[in-house]
Formats: structure tokens, sequence, C-alpha cells
């Protein structure tokens, strides 16, 4: 298993982790790999990485789940709506994996939502191969 470790900027933000992704199945001819994140307060999604989409993801997430509220998690420390958010989404993606490239939609990058930053994240990598 392969660990990658990332920065994430403000309290909310979005990482393309695409790149870094590719770059761990390069030699894999066939399989499938699972990006995991041991994290709670955090998500990961497959969807476009547009800078408009991005606000409208995080917006309209924010508007689901307001950051202030009367949250009994909140007495002990102060990210309930970021525990909800992560709970309400998914912390892995599992994509096949051909002749080195990740088999996905045009549209489709794998996106690391941070609902309670700036922290590092730890994005752990398995290649599960077939043979
Ligand atoms: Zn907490």
């Amino acid at each position: 298993m392969r660990e990658i470790k990332v920065s994430t900027k403000g309290k909310f933000d979005i990482i393309n982790l695409t790149e870094l992704v590719e770059r761990e199945v390069r030699d894999v001819k066939e399989g499938v790999v699972l990006v995991f994140l041991p994290h709670a307060t955090s998500a990961l999604i497959l969807n476009e990485d547009e800078g408009g989409l991005r606000e409208d993801i995080l917006n309209k997430l924010r508007e689901l789940v307001p950051e202030k509220g009367d949250y009994l998690h909140n007495r002990i420390d102060d990210n309930a709506h970021a525990h909800i958010l992560s709970s309400l989404l998914k912390q892995f993606v599992l994509l096949p994996v051909k002749d080195g490239r990740l088999v996905r939609g045009t549209w489709q990058e794998i996106l690391l939502l941070e609902f309670d930053g700036p922290r590092e994240r730890r994005v752990l990598i398995e290649i599960l191969k077939s043979s």
C-alpha cells in the first residue's frame, strides 16, 4: 500500500488527486485501484474539475449542512458539519486500471473534498491486480 500526503487549504477545499493516482498505476497492466482516505471529515468523489463547478459543489454542500448549527458534537469539537458531510459521501473510490492508465470517463477526476481544513490528509492507494 502506498501513502501520499496532501495539504488542503482553507476550511473547505477541493484537491484533484487524479495525476497522483495515475502515477501509481503506471506499471499495472490490468487491475483495480483503491483510493482510500482514513479520515472522518473529508470525502472522495469522481467528478469534473472545473472552477465554477468546484464552487457550486462546495456551496451546495455548505447549504445542505451549514457550518454553524445546534450540533451536539460541537460541545467537544467544532466540526460537526464536516463529519455529517463526510458521512453523506464516501471516503474511497475504486477504479479499473488498464495498460497503466485509469479507466474513467472524460469528466471523471478523483477529487478530495475537504470540510475541516486546512489539514494534512493521508491518501492510501492499494492496487488490486487480477493476476
Ligand atoms: Zn470532530
